[in-house]
Formats: C-alpha cells, structure tokens, sequence
C-alpha cells in the first residue's frame, strides 16, 4: 500500500537527516523532492500545491531551521499538513438512526467494489451485534443480485429485491422491520461509466428515502478519473463518506489521498482485499504513519488482538506494560500474523520494515522474510530471547551463522524489536494516542 511514495519520502527523510542543520537551500531542494513524490505519487495538483504551501511556510520559520533535529521537525509539519488535507469534515464513523432501520446505500461505477464492500460492512455490523438486510437495487442486471446473494449467504444475511429500484429499497427495509434488523445496506446499480440514468435513478432514491450514510464506493487503480467521478455523483446525491478499495493493489493511490479534500468527506474504509475480511475502518493518521515510513503500530495491535484469543492478548497487555516483550513475544506474533492473511500488509505496518525487505531482495511475498526473522529468533538461546540487550558482537555472529543470514540482519531484528516494543508501551499507557518515534 503506497509504496512508492512510502520508499520517496524515506529517501527525502534520509536526506534531510544527513545534514544535520538545514539551510534554506536545503529545505528548499527538499521540497522540490516532496513536490515530485507527491505528483509521482499520482496526488491531485491543487493538494500538492495545498501542502507545500504550508509545508514551506513553516519548514522555514527560524524555529525549525535552528532547531537541534530541523529533519524531524520538517517530517512532523509534512505528517500534519498531509493528515490535514485527508481528514475531510464529517463523522469517519457509521452513524445510525434514532429508529431502527438505518438506512445506508454504496454507489460508484460498476467493478468499483460496491456489492464486495456491502456485504464486508454487513460482516463488520455483525461482528458488533447489529443485523443487516441487503437490497439488491440494480434490478436490470440479474447477475448483480445472484453475486450479492452468494457473498451474503456466506455471512447469513437476507437479501431483497424488486421490480424498480425504490421498490426494492421499500421492500428492504419492510423485511428489515419484520426481522427486526438494524441497518438496510442498499447495493446501488452501477455503470461502466457515469450515466444519466443512474444518476436519476440514484436522485430519485435520495429524494424518497432519507439515507442515513450514503457512500461512494472509488477504486483506488482509477487514478485522476476517480475524483471526476467522485464529483459526478456529488452532484446526483448528498454523499457522507467514501470507500476506498484495492488499496492492496499496486495502485499509487494518490488519487486516492486527494478525494477527501476535493469532495470534503471523509474516508470511512479502506478495503484491502478480495475477502470478506478485507476491511479496515480509515484511520488517517496510521495511513500518513505508513506514508512517511513510520509504521503503523496501532493498526498492527488491533489486528493481532483480533487474532489472539482473549487471554492471550490480556497477557500481552500485562507483559507490555511490565516490560516484558520477549524476543519469543515478537516470534509468536509474527506466527499468529502469517495465519491471518496477506503477510505483506501485515509487515509493512512494522516501522522500518521496508529497509529489511529491500535487504533480503526478494520482494515478491512477505513469507520469506517471515522465514528470516523466525530463523534468526531461533538461534536465540532462551536467555538471549527474553533479554535481547545482552547480544552484542560475538552472540551477534553466532546467530547469523546459524541462522544463515548476516549479522547486519541480525542488527535489523534487534532494532525493529526495539521499536516494536517500545511504541508498545507507548501505547499500552492509558489514554495513548499512537505516538510517533520521533517527536
Ligand atoms: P461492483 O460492481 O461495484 O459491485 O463491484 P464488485 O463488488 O463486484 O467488485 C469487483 C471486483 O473487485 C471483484 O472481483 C471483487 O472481488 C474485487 N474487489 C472488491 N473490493 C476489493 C478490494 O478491496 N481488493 C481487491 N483486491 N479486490 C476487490
């Protein structure tokens, strides 16, 4: 996920951090760099002016420019410019009605994800309790329904439809009453492009019902197209939100980073895969994290407490608060990670992952690197796994002999399991917020 502008502003970072002080000139030369990874990156021209307006202005305070660390000071102010331009106004949350029924309905052009997208929010809704009926309201294509139905069975959800597309969102939300359901998720026709049709169709839906969430649903490998598209719709229906999805693919997704700002409403999910599973609330903060190379250690907690059983995440939340996170804690997490998807999106959100990946070469999947780390905590002995301060020269080379790495990936894990602990124990204080390593 962003991984070409992720590896570009490492680049930038490393520059800056290389010279110490910064001259205007510096700060200057850092900006252009910002600038193209920021076009590169496929981010709309008018949010990157946006930025580097702000960015520049106050990169070049005096403040900044004498201060003891001006490289971390400029990646702080880049990190908040560019968390502003994606926060957008409004709830990232679900809201629901005072009444039940809530009413939300998914619209975008077809292929963008929409009915993949209903069904992973009525998996989410479930999972706190609440019940959804889904309404199949592309009542022209057949095909639209039947795919609808199979995911939805999948989680055990009715789906409804009808003869017109208001029938069938009427008749959503009579079942959902009848079976006492929470939330009606209206699955909107699509269309390859933009149309006068659908259009109508969606405004003549805005106009009957009152949607408690309206979301648009943008393909992230749509680049530029997807704000044109974004606005389109804007103009048809009042929107509350948007859905990103295949944030897994290789999509630059710039485009992406921009909507927010050029439509002015958050992102509420991310979708990161083909399965149900594959979603994630937004959360802008951890993304810029990720952006800006610093890991995204919140996101990577909640995953593997979702994984683990209850009682083992309550022992970790004791053993970080003590302290106590063994080198054995980091080789049964990163386990417990490989059995719960894409190894890839999991790694990436540990801070500095990126540098030991491009170490090891192969790029392809996260396995092998898996296969490294977990070789290299092996050849561990029990001492060295729970107090990983006592490996220093000669331990260091004993292990990478046997584990058949270096000792300069050695030093990786070392460090990396540092940073993971102590962002850990960050986080583990009440009231945290996910602080980065640098400020
Ligand atoms: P719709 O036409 O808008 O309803 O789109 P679909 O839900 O049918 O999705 C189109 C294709 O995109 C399907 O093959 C989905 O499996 C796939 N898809 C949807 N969301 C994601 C995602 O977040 N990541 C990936 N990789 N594929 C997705």
């Amino acid at each position: 996920m962003f991984e070409r502008l992720r590896e570009r502003f490492e680049g930038i970072i490393g520059f800056l951090r290389k010279k110490g002080k910064l001259s205007q000139k510096d700060v200057d030369s850092a900006l252009r760099q910002i600038r193209l990874a920021l076009l590169e990156g496929d981010v709309h021209y008018k949010v990157v002016k946006e930025i580097l307006s702000k960015v520049r202005e106050r990169a070049l305070s005096q403040d900044v420019l004498s201060s003891i660390s001006p490289a971390d000071q400029v990646l702080k102010i880049l990190y908040e410019e560019i968390l502003e331009v994606m926060s957008g106004e409004g709830s990232p949350r679900l809201s629901f009605a005072h009444e039940p029924p809530s009413l939300y309905m998914l619209v975008g052009l077809q292929g963008s994800g929409k009915t993949t997208t209903a069904v992973k929010i009525a998996n989410l809704l479930k999972r706190e309790g609440r019940r959804s009926v889904l309404v199949a309201a592309d009542v022209k294509r057949p095909a639209a329904r039947e795919q609808l139905q199979i995911l939805a069975g999948k989680i055990g959800c009715q789906v409804v439809g009808g003869k017109t597309p208001l029938d069938a969102v009427s008749r959503g939300i009579s079942s959902a009453k009848e079976l006492g359901c929470d939330v009606v998720i209206v699955d909107s026709a699509g269309r390859l492009h933009v149309d006068e049709e659908m259009l109508s169709e969606l405004e003549e839906l805005g106009k009957r019902f009152s949607f408690q969430e309206v979301l648009l649903v943008i393909d992230s490998m749509m680049g530029q197209e997807a704000l044109k598209v974004g606005r389109a719709f804007m103009e048809a229906i009042d929107l509350s939100g948007v859905i990103l999805t295949k944030l897994d693919g290789d999509a630059r997704g710039g485009a992406a980073l921009s909507v927010t700002h050029v439509l002015g409403k958050p992102i509420k999910f991310i979708g990161t895969g083909e399965k149900i599973d594959d979603i994630e609330p937004f959360h802008p903060d951890r993304i810029v994290s990720r952006i800006l190379g610093m890991g995204d250690v919140a996101t990577l907690v909640e995953k593997i407490s979702a994984s683990i059983d209850e009682e083992k995440a309550k022992e970790l939340s004791k053993r970080v608060k003590r302290a106590e996170f063994t080198m054995e804690d980091m080789l049964e997490y990163l386990r417990q990670m490989r059995d719960m998807g894409p190894l890839d999106q999991i790694l990436e959100m540990i801070p500095g992952f990126l540098k030991i990946r491009r170490k090891i070469g192969d790029v392809s999947v996260g396995e092998k690197e898996l296969k490294h780390i977990e070789a290299i905590i092996l050849s561990m002995t029990p001492e060295e796994r729970r107090r990983p301060e006592i490996i220093k020269g000669s331990r260091k080379r004993r292990i990478a002999k046997g584990s058949g790495t270096s000792v300069q990936l050695v030093n990786q894990v070392l460090k990396q399991y540092n940073e993971v602990k102590n962002m850990l124990k960050r986080l583990s204080k009440p009231g945290a917020r996910m602080k980065l390593p640098f400020f």
